[in-house]
């Protein structure tokens, strides 16, 4: 099988106004990026009649483990497999970061035969959205400083600044930095540091805004430091929110690209999982709604984070919801789960298998109680036995009444999801979602994540330290307390223990901290580590990279 790179260069593109044309995008409501990749006009979006009867099937996993899964791949396999069997699809996903292109992860724009087109501008600069949003966060950054070095009127207290510069890069170097050193012209000398730009508040708000004036009202409400008696101070105060919107406003338009069989593909914005809700915007979503029968997206890490939060949090702020889940799961993985070394993966075994079940029974389970039909997706790897391909179908039938269906869109195209494509239109048809958040917007913050933590993660107890749950209690009295919550914990697990794979019950979910997201409107509820500057491996992916005689990439995988 050749690598990715290799496959994505052999594909002949179409014209990007050929694709858009699939979906009713004429060629003036396009800003063309070169041939292949156009951004789409905000006013032929906003003149788009909604499209009552157009399918949303959102594309989640089980817990990752280092085996991979292939949610983005089978995002894009089923996008294709779809158009195959006649529907109209369209697919939408986040833009890749840097700092998993150069570090471990790689690039995130599928694999094998099912991509999206052209993968190195899709994993490198692409339309410049990520150099958009660092630039409006770094001048909101760049304004609180100035006005505490302009006799700060404001009152900012120099210790208590929140909001943190960005870079989209993995750079463990800039996450704790003295800032303002040298002379008084350099501004005052204080701790400082960089988050990775997906960490960014304003990326979050970018993926959650209806338009550009929702944008704007949310920008406004950042909240970036407070006074020495504790009251906030908004972008609003350091009058950002207009120039942020003067900046991100090209950003804002949707990126049309397309698949390796000519699916259209939305690609836009890319919000960390755990800091943010981790999946791509509202408007590129609803643009997919507008113009396709089928819309399928992709929610970051497993269904116990990324899919809560897309129902929890994307669903609620924007009044989508899906009309089906797809949970990919690998059978190297669930044996994994059932407690097989990655080493020994490519050997049968079958027992593995029936214990690792356990935690894809859990996200079944888990995705009905929010009222949605369930299908899981067995994304084929070449080392998958037939016995074990056998008893995971018959397994997931006779414990949890859904179907698993067999999927080679990574070995073959479209043509290995049509299974699954007929499976879901199949499904869709027959079962009518009835979608209910897991809690309502009036239940008190720690409550709404007791309720995640007992029905979803299984876990007898939440604890919070008596400051934790005073503050909980501050954002209430301040307004905040309709909010949503935003859980960053492992993806590993269900629990806060990252080793503890399989289906844990009975564990406790520390909380050790929570932080308001004002702008994005949500409460980040941290339990364990958060990354939101991650470092680069010892051999990280950079080192495969370069430039071929005729100047074409390589090493991108
Ligand atoms: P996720 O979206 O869940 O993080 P991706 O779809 O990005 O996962 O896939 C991660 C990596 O695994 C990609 O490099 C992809 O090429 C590879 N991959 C996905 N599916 C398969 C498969 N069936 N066989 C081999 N490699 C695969
Ligand atoms: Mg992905």
């Amino acid at each position: 099988m050749p690598t990715d790179i290799e496959i994505a260069r052999s594909v002949e593109l179409k014209p990007i106004v050929e694709i858009a044309a699939k979906v009713g995008i004429p060629e003036d409501a396009l800003h063309l990026h070169g041939k292949t990749i156009a951004k789409i006009d905000d006013r032929f979006i906003a003149g788009l009649p909604k499209k009552p009867d157009a399918k949303l099937v959102l594309v989640t996993a089980i817990n990752p483990t280092p085996a991979g899964e292939g949610k983005t791949t089978t995002t894009v396999g089923l996008g294709d497999a779809l158009n195959r069997i006649g529907q109209k699809a369209v697919v939408c996903l986040r833009e890749p970061s840097l700092g998993p292109v150069f570090g471990v992860k790689g690039g995130a724009a599928g694999g094998g035969w099912a991509q999206v087109l052209p993968m190195e501008q899709i994993n490198l600069h692409f339309t410049g959205d990520f150099h958009a949003i660092t630039s409006a966060n770094n001048l909101l950054a760049a304004l609180v400083d100035n006005s505490l070095y302009w006799g700060n009127p404001l009152n900012i207290d120099p210790r208590r600044i929140v909001f943190r510069r960005v870079i989209d890069m993995n750079d463990r170097t800039l996450r704790s930095i003295i800032s303002g050193v040298g002379a008084p012209a350099n501004g005052y000398t204080r701790e400082a540091g960089f988050d990775i730009t997906v960490a960014s508040e304003i990326m979050a708000i970018f993926c959650l805004a209806n338009d550009l004036k929702d944008l704007e009202e949310r920008i406004g409400r950042i909240v970036v430091a407070y006074t020495p008696d504790k009251k906030p101070i908004t972008a609003k105060d350091v009058a950002a929110e207009g120039a942020i919107c003067v900046l991100l406003r090209d950003a804002l338009r949707p990126n049309l690209v397309q698949s390796i069989e000519g699916t259209p593909a939305f690609i836009h914005g890319g919000p960390f999982a755990n800091i943010a809700h981790g999946c791509n915007s509202v408007i590129a979503t609803t643009t997919g709604l507008a113009l396709a029968d089928w819309t399928v997206t992709e929610a970051g890490f497993g269904a116990d984070l990324g899919a809560e939060k897309f129902l929890d949090i994307k669903c609620r702020k924007s009044g989508i919801s899906p009309d089906a889940v797809v949970i990919v799961a690998t059978i190297r993985a669930l044996k994994m789960h059932g407690g097989v070394a990655k080493s020994e993966l490519t050997s049968e075994n079958v027992a593995a298998l029936e214990a690792g079940l356990a935690n894809l029974g859990r996200h079944i389970e888990n995705m009905k109680s929010f009222g949605l039909p369930v299908v899981v997706a067995i994304n084929h790897f070449v080392s998958d036995t037939d016995a074990e391909v056998e008893t995971l179908k018959r397994r997931v039938k006779a414990d949890f009444g859904v179907d698993a269906v067999l999927c080679k869109h990574w070995a073959e195209g479209g043509a290995g999801a049509e299974e699954l494509a007929r499976t879901l239109v199949d499904l869709v048809e027959r079962e009518k979602a009835n979608f209910e958040f897991l809690y309502g917007d009036e239940v008190p913050l720690l409550e709404k994540v007791e309720t995640i933590a007992k029905k979803l993660y299984r876990a007898d107890k939440v604890t919070a330290s008596a400051a934790i749950k005073k503050q909980l209690k501050e954002w209430e009295a301040a307004g905040y307390g309709s909010f949503p919550v935003c859980m960053a914990k492992t993806q590993s697990s269900f629990s806060s223990d990252p080793t503890a794979i399989g289906a844990p019950t009975g564990h406790t979910l520390p909380i050790r901290e929570v932080r308001l997201s004002a702008g994005a409107g949500f409460i980040v509820v941290i339990c364990g580590e958060l990354m939101t500057m991650p470092g680069l491996p010892k051999v990280p992916a950079s080192v495969n990279m370069r430039l071929l005689d005729d100047g074409v990439i390589d090493g991108i995988a």
